[in-house]
């Protein structure tokens, strides 16, 4: 923009609003002025940040100005920007609040540096920066609900405005910024308009680690053929979407890292996306000593700072190679070459807060926009991925074969029906056993965390629920409590039942804590671990337990979805999955597909050393489909079963799906919505004349959650385009009750 035609700008606001705002640019501030900045405006009563896209077309007459520009720098670039506009209109999204997820959120420290705070900002950063001692601190947010409710007043008001401006804040900040704000924090949290969160304020302990260096590995014939295949697309220069489909063991990641390795050599540069659980140091460390250039690694134990200044280095050209989880499509990488999606079946790629998008789908635009290679890589590829692999849409390529041919491990299943009071069965406590005189590590697998899942009283048959979620709660035997795992809620567990006074409580289901109990009577003489997210709390935890595990100084580790992943252990020559059950009950049209991958999966630990392995399986449903085909290695009949359930239930692949959720503090008023939003979309129906289904409204799987309850609509729709234009006329003509929130989640991952 030049400066004569820099009078009027557009500015997108990071607040829940479809629109974006003109604005006036005063004179001496128009040579600042430029797309990709961000400027602080004057927005109803308050001020706020925004992000300047460009010239304003038609503004308006009367127009307010900009206050100040607090880049120097464009923070974005007209392509970047052409990235938030796909997805804002594809999720339906305000696109200020696009930008705003898209941007490191430490990208505010240096603001309030400079314009607001004074000193004090910086100065607190520079003293976690230069810490040495692990430091953990508080972080506040403003929840989503804020935007939506009566703002409070005084210095509550000002500091609720302060962090729906700025983003996450650290309570040091906040208090050299506000005299004493703890009063009026303990009440924006108790009206939930504020949340916090404890993390330890982390330097990267891996950064200066020494690496060995590693050199390539000779590919066998299907690596070969796979790397070629890639290779040649980023050389092409032209979007190419692979889908690499291997079993666990057959070299994915050497072909990531060769196909990298050829993307860096044309001068390109590449973007890997893993699951964060899946962020392991062994991972950072194969890529740290195959590559010399610079790798930025993003995941969730940067405090805004680090990621901040991550971010920075990735828009330097610092780093050729950016590895993180699901933000990391975000990376202000240029020139890109290839992005690797690991994993690609996983559901944490979805984040389902705010913006609710998918990074495995977004690597596939972003690839398609500028041009790159995007390899989905995958043992249990997603129905929808080979679905679409098998019609052209991703050019499939297959690792079929474990390296080094390894043999796939042999499983059993195991029918736990009659089986009472324990967690093994004979035959599984027998092939432990056999497992520790031999020597061998043994992974158990238990999606279920904590020591009893029910609990009731055997007297009066009260049932312990969550106050605040339609939830029962869960027993933690080490902490003596009982605690809700959807919301914070939990209360010491009580000797007598709250209801009779009777003394006569049962504590029914098991988790993975019950089961190390269970194991540790059974076997006093194991070195016995347990690894979920109550023993990986703290940082360097998870780390730490994996090492121990690759050391040889564990015999048994209980776990949860987290053994599941991670790389190679050698050691571990048998697999048991202590129950396939709590997956696949879930009242989800994915339970059966989520099922066979997290069997598959965990099945893929065993055996990978030079001793085969083995893997039992227990569940009370020993004929599903999900479980036989796991045990079989037999991904194809899978697929073919599943489709063929997906195409009679009219789910994706076959359909395209769009959940409308909404939600409030009164059950009435959010059934009455779903209905007029029912009303709504038939009406709709009928005016574009689409072939749309809807499910609902009926209250959703877990109908309350943090004192909210649930109501929702399923949309399905064969035909993308009506999809589309239903949900934008919806979008449109939606005006539910103020006490209501509504969200619309383009492609759910799960309907819970
Ligand atoms: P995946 O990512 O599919 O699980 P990896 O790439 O991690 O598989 O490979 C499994 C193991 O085999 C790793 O230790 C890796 O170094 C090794 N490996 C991979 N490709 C080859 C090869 N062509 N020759 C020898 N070893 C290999
Ligand atoms: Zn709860």
């Amino acid at each position: 923009m030049s400066p004569e035609k820099n009078s009027m700008i557009e500015v997108a606001i990071p607040l829940p609003l479809q629109t974006t705002f003109s604005y006036r640019v005063p004179e001496e501030l128009r040579c600042a002025v430029v797309p990709g900045v961000r400027v602080f405006v004057p927005f109803g009563r308050r001020k706020v940040t925004g992000y300047v896209l460009g010239q304003a077309h038609h503004p308006p007459g009367d127009l307010k100005d900009i206050l100040e520009v607090l880049d120097e720098q464009p923070v974005f670039t007209p392509r970047e920007l052409a990235f938030y506009r796909w997805i804002s209109a594809y999720y339906l999204h305000p696109l200020g609040e696009v930008i705003k997820t898209a941007l490191p959120s430490g990208i505010n420290i240096e603001t309030r540096g400079r314009t607001t705070t004074g000193a004090d900002g910086a100065q607190g950063e520079e003293q976690i920066r230069g810490g040495r001692s692990i430091r953990r601190e508080w972080f506040f947010h403003a929840t989503e609900e804020a935007a939506g409710t009566a703002a409070p007043r005084g210095l509550a008001a000002q500091i609720l405005l302060y962090l729906m401006d700025q983003g996450e804040t650290s309570r040091s900040d906040l208090n050299a910024r506000f005299a004493n704000p703890a009063a009026q924090l303990k009440r924006l949290l108790q009206k939930n308009l504020v949340v916090m969160e404890e993390r330890e304020v982390y330097r990267d302990p891996f950064r200066d680690e020494e690496v060995p260096a590693s050199s390539p590995q000779t590919l066998n014939e299907t690596q070969a053929a796979a790397f070629q295949a890639i290779s040649a697309a980023v050389t092409a220069g032209e979007f190419a979407p692979f889908l690499l489909h291997g079993v666990t063991g057959s070299g994915k990641t050497e072909v990531y890292l060769q196909s990298i390795s050829h993307a860096l050599e044309a001068g390109k540069t590449a973007l890997v996306l893993t699951p964060e659980i899946a962020l392991t140091p062994q991972l950072i460390r194969r890529f740290r000593s195959r590559f010399s250039c610079g790798i930025a690694v993003l995941h969730s134990g940067l405090t805004p700072g680090e990621r901040y200044d991550e971010w920075r280095r990735i828009r330097r050209g610092e780093a050729a190679i950016v590895i993180g989880a699901r933000s990391a499509i975000f990376a202000p990488l240029e020139n890109l070459g290839i992005i690797v999606v690991d994993e690609e079946h996983e559901a944490s790629y979805k984040q389902s807060e705010g913006l609710a998008y998918n990074a495995r789908d977004l690597a596939l635009v972003r690839g398609k926009m500028e041009g790159t290679a995007v390899v989905l890589g995958s043992a249990t590829p997603l129905i929808t991925s080979y679905h679409a692999a098998m019609h052209g849409r991703l050019r499939y390529l297959s690792l079929p074969e474990r390296v080094r041919n390894l043999p796939l491990p042999e499983a059993r299943i195991i029918d736990t029906r009659k089986m009472r009071d324990r967690a093994c069965s004979p035959e599984l406590v027998a092939a432990l056993g056999e497992n520790l005189e031999r020597k061998g590590q043994s992974l158990l697998f238990l999606n279920r965390r904590g020591f009893a899942t029910f609990l009731f009283c055997r007297d009066c048959g009260h049932v312990f629920r969550c106050p605040n979620c339609a939830v029962t709660l869960t027993h933690h035997k080490s902490k003596q409590r009982h605690y809700c795992h959807y919301c914070d809620f939990s209360l010491p567990a009580p000797t007598v039942c709250p209801g009779c006074g009777g003394g006569d409580i049962a504590l029914f289901g098991r988790g993975t804590e019950r089961v190390e109990e269970e194991i540790r009577e059974l076997f006093p003489e194991a070195r016995i671990a347990r690894m979920d997210s109550d023993t990986t709390a703290r940082k360097g935890s998870h780390a730490g337990i994996l090492k121990r595990l690759e050391d040889g100084k564990i015999d048994i580790l209980i776990g949860t979805q987290m053994i599941a992943k991670g790389h190679d252990y050698p050691g571990v020559t048998l697999v048991g999955v202590a129950s396939a059950d709590s997956t696949l009950n879930l009242p989800d049209f994915r339970s059966a597909e989520r099922t066979f991958q997290l069997v598959s999966q965990v099945m893929g630990r065993a055996g990978r050393g030079d001793s085969p392995g083995k893997v039992l399986i227990q569940g009370a449903d020993p004929g599903h489909y999900a479980l036989a085909r796991a045990a079989s290695h037999d991904y194809e009949g899978f697929y073919k079963e599943e489709t063929a359930f997906r195409r009679e239930a009219g789910y994706p692949p076959f359909s395209n799906l769009a959940l409308i959720c909404l939600s409030g503090t009164a059950e009435k008023p959010v059934e009455q919505g779903a209905q007029d939003a029912a009303v709504l979309l038939r009406k709709l129906r009928g005016d574009l004349k689409a072939r749309l289904e809807i499910l609902g409204p009926a209250p959703a799987p877990l109908a309350k959650i943090r004192g909210r309850f649930r109501w929702q609509l399923l949309l399905k729709c064969s035909n993308r385009t009506d999809l589309r234009k239903i949900l934008l006329r919806f979008q449109a003509e939606w005006r539910p009750p103020r006490t209501i929130r509504s969200s619309i989640d383009v492609d759910p991952v799960d309907t819970l």
